[in-house]
């Protein structure tokens, strides 16, 4: 065992071992994997070995396609089988509401190069006669699809690593880490230590207790989880026989069950609602390859629903159940990346499916670590977004949840209950008793409409517009006629200090920083050109800057002002980063009476030329020292207020009271997102994420490539000159009952060819060959390089929404999207179409915001 290596992966199974191959693919070879005992002896061993494209997160959807075409490539230079049942599959839809859930799955694999097709319950069962097709309303097929040997795989990844000169030490227990003032880390494994500048935590089921080696509580916990396979069965073999093809794999919504081929037999597994965490609290050193004890009657209600849908598998004999542990993050997606706190150490685990997902982590794993940035957009697997409040236990509910309806719809309107309130601001109660429908808001609990008195204040989930439909339009319309109050606990807040700070943002941002006194609106890009970040940053006082952001990206943003603390130069100590989460709270008034408003609570002036448009300025509002923003994401006239928790209620009585007498009303985060629409304001991780460059993203104005240097400037400079491929650009849609929800195909009639679009960085879409042939499936995912779209006469999917919904006082349904940049300032009618719930609805780019087109009442 050597000494001394570049990095050392903690664990064997099938992500330690694909992130093992990848890291040595992409040019580090001294590196070390370190096993417990042997290959896969965590779950990778006694995995049903099942693999898909789809993902409700399109980003990871496009690693699984890779993660699928991988396969071929580790085989061939391994030289070990992993035994590929390429067989398709289909996913069964039992009411209309599945059903309007696999068309939105559909439309999206438009433009992410997926072969998928609605198809009949009767061609389902065509496929796998096993099924009654009674039982269903629709399907949809999708190509990509199947199974392998679990083992097979792990060892081939293994394999191929080890040829790319890669060591992997079996039987060897890591049992501590520590860390030099110089950042090496000293692995201390049974067998030794070895020095290494990078860790990765691929410890599968142990990935919590190697988390904690390092004083960290990753929110990843192990389920059982049963399969069980039949004896062989005559139908099968029949079916094999007459048609030449194995019977595809079936993904039941209803039973949270999924059923394929096993030799001659049935495979069938369930994700049953009375699920059971598997060593809750901490997994013991000893479990090696062992499986747990099944227990049947846990799964009884699922069976039942499985031999109801498929009568043929009730026939057969059970020849054995298998029931194994996993582990899941609290959405079910992995957490891959740099832990933010400590310096290379990264993860790569609760991978759920690994043999879906196992090769796009380690691709996207070793770019990191190789080249400082994952070189896809992987917020959807990011270990940065979940924050401190995914406690062990809040975790264990979460988990719990997330398997019990593993397959099941989540609707866009859905807000999911365990684990809530987790935190509560002051206001909570008042709010209830306000009958405000809560949602969660990074682990905050927060309003998200008002349900009129007497009324339930519940959500009806539908892709539909809904019971709050009428209540968000009256929200709106009386604050963009009156006032109205919000609470805005839930933005991300911090504050950047000290002599360096101010050198210091302008390396971080693309804008030029404020004079004291002054907001200014800024993007960050990374080095890459891409957007990564979008602030509110006040200069609050000599060498002191206050900075709102996204609440979700809260880690992720710490993680990358740590990263770029200077070193050099102004020394670390010179910039301070606080990050206050809920020790600071935060209220927003607005609308035409808010100065009015304001003005009552305050003993300043606040005119608007004493008060201008984005200033700030520290106050006591209602007799409590505030922070006072004149903006507000409404886009109207407005205020941000921000306190100390305990100053909370008093303020806000303050507004109500002093409110009153202009018709106050409350309105939550839905109305500030529907006004939002009405300006063309974009939201950070819908339309700006780090596949888009800022010009793309149609933030022309915040971009001061003329200021000094920034990171990302020259990348930036460089879209600029070539003119950007893509751009934002807001709809308004001739829409039905059912507005964007986003990822939605944007089509266009262009009879001209508008020109290649290259594919945003690492963002999936149709190809074409040379003869102008669409390629599709796998095969597009394999470096998809064109937006031209599917075509459809004259019609071709262009681009995608992002998000959108109904804006209430202009009355319309928006949405916003990317299109090729030379179709973003055509105004026409008729060009263009957006494809909702199947639906294809007449769309209008709409370059001016249709509220307050001019500024004037924002600025007034
Ligand atoms: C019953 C069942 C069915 C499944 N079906 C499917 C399926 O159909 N498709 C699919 O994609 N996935 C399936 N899975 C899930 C799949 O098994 C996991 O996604 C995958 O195995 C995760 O791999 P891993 O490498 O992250 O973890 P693991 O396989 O748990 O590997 C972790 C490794 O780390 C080692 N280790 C831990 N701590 C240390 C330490 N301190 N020092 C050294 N070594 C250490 C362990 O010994 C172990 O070998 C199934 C799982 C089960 C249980």
């Amino acid at each position: 065992m050597k000494s001394h290596v570049k990095a050392v992966v903690i664990g064997g199974g099938v992500v330690g071992c694909s992130v093992l191959y990848h890291l040595a693919k992409a040019g580090w070879t001294d590196i070390m994997l370190i096993e417990r005992s042997e290959l896969t002896s965590g779950s990778s061993w006694h995995a049903a070995g099942g693999f898909h494209t789809l993902n409700g997160d399109p980003n990871v959807a496009k690693l699984q396609a890779y993660t699928v075409q991988l396969y071929k490539e580790i085989e061939e230079l391994s030289g070990q089988s992993c035994s590929l049942h390429l067989t398709g599959g289909v996913m069964m839809a039992d009411t209309p509401e599945r059903m309007d859930f696999l068309r939105l799955a559909h439309a999206k694999g438009r433009y992410l190069g997926m072969d998928t097709e609605l198809i009949t319950p009767s061609e389902a069962k065509a496929m796998f006669p096993l099924m009654d097709e009674n039982n269903f309303v629709g399907a949809m097929w999708d190509p990509v699809e199947g199974h392998l040997d679990p083992s097979g795989t792990t060892h081939a990844y293994a394999k191929a690593a080890r040829k790319l000169g890669a060591e992997i030490v079996l039987r060897n227990r890591v049992v501590e880490l520590t860390q030099e003032v110089d950042g090496t880390w000293n692995v201390v494994t049974e067998q030794g230590t070895v020095k290494a500048e990078h860790v990765v935590n691929c410890g599968g089921l142990w990935a919590r207790e190697i988390g904690r080696m390092v004083g960290v509580e990753l929110p990843v916990l192990a389920m059982e989880h049963m399969y069980l396979l039949t004896e062989p069965m005559p139908e099968v073999e029949q079916f094999n026989k007459s048609t030449g093809r194995e019977m595809i794999g079936v993904l039941d919504f209803k039973g949270e069950i999924y059923t394929r081929q096993e030799r001659n037999g049935i495979l069938l597994g369930t994700y049953e609602k009375a699920c059971k965490p598997w060593s809750p609290v901490n997994t013991p050193w000893d479990f090696g390859h062992e499986l747990l004890q099944p227990d049947i009657d846990r799964i009884a209600p699922s069976l039942e629903i499985g031999f109801k849908h498929f009568p043929g598998i009730e026939k057969a004999g059970i020849k054995q159940i298998i029931n194994g542990p996993f582990t899941f993050a609290l959405d079910g997606n992995p957490l891959v990346g740099p832990v933010q706190g400590l310096t290379n150490f990264w993860c790569a685990c609760a991978v759920m499916a690994g043999f879906s997902q196992g090769g796009g982590v380690g691709l996207a794993l070793s770019n990191w670590m190789v080249h400082g940035d994952p070189g896809f957009d992987v917020w959807g697997m990011d270990v940065a977004r979940f924050g401190e409040w995914a406690t062990l236990r809040y975790t264990n509910a979460k988990v719990r949840e997330n398997y019990s309806r593993r397959f099941s719809i989540r609707f866009p309107n859905e807000e999911l209950p365990a684990a809530r309130p987790a935190q509560t601001t002051p206001l909570y109660d008042t709010m209830l008793a306000n009958n405000a429908v809560m949602g969660d808001s990074w682990g905050l609990e927060t309003p998200l409409w008002f349900a009129p008195k007497g009324t339930e204040p519940k959500d009806i989930v539908s892709f539909h517009r809904s019971n709050d439909f009428g209540p968000i339009g009256e929200e709106v319309r009386a604050t963009r006629e009156r006032v109205g109050v919000t609470e805005i606990a839930n933005f991300a807040k911090y504050e950047v200090s000290g002599p360096g700070a101010e050198d210091f943002l302008n390396r971080l941002m693309t804008n030029r920083m404020p004079k004291t006194g002054r907001i200014v609106l800024t993007p960050m890009v990374n080095e890459f050109g891409k957007l990564i970040g979008d602030f509110t940053i006040a200069k609050t006082g000599e060498d002191r800057f206050m900075i709102w952001g996204s609440s979700a990206a809260q880690k992720y943003h710490m993680r990358w002002f740590e990263k770029h603390l200077p070193k050099d130069g102004p020394r670390t100590s010179e910039v301070r980063i606080h990050r206050f989460d809920q020790t600071l709270v935060g209220l927003s008034i607005a609308g035409p009476k808010s100065r009015d408003l304001l003005q009552k609570l305050v003993d300043v002036d606040v005119s608007t030329k004493a008060f201008r448009f984005m200033d700030f300025r520290e106050m006591a509002v209602g007799g409590a020292p505030c922070m006072v923003n004149r903006i507000t994401y409404t886009g109207d006239l407005g205020y941000e207020i921000w306190m100390a928790p305990a100053y909370q209620r008093l303020v806000y009585k303050a507004i109500k009271d002093a409110g009153e007498e202009f018709g106050i009303v409350d309105f939550g985060m839905r109305a500030l997102l529907s006004m939002r629409l009405e300006k063309n304001f974009p939201t950070w991780f819908r339309e700006l994420r780090p596949i888009y460059g800022p010009f793309e993203g149609s933030m022309d104005r915040f971009i001061k490539l003329e200021k000094n240097d920034f990171i990302g400037r020259e990348a930036a400079a460089k879209e600029l000159a070539q003119g950007p491929k893509l751009r934002r650009v807001s709809f308004i849609v001739d829409a039905a009952d059912a507005d964007v929800m986003g990822d939605e195909p944007i089509w266009a009639k262009v009879g001209k060819d508008y020109g290649t679009v290259e594919k945003p960085h690492g963002y999936g879409a149709p190809r074409f060959d040379e003869a102008g042939k669409e390629v599709r499936g796998s095969k597009a995912a394999e470096g998809a390089s064109a937006v031209r779209g599917i075509v459809d006469g004259e019609w071709r999917v262009v681009g995608w929404v992002t998000s959108g919904g109904y804006a209430h006082y202009v009355q319309k349904s928006m949405a916003q999207g990317y299109v090729p940049a030379t179709l973003a300032e055509d105004e026409s009618a008729g060009l263009f179409e957006i494809e909702i719930l199947g639906h294809r609805r007449p769309a209008r780019i709409n370059v001016e915001p249709p509220f307050d087109p001019s500024g004037e009442k924002m600025r007034a």
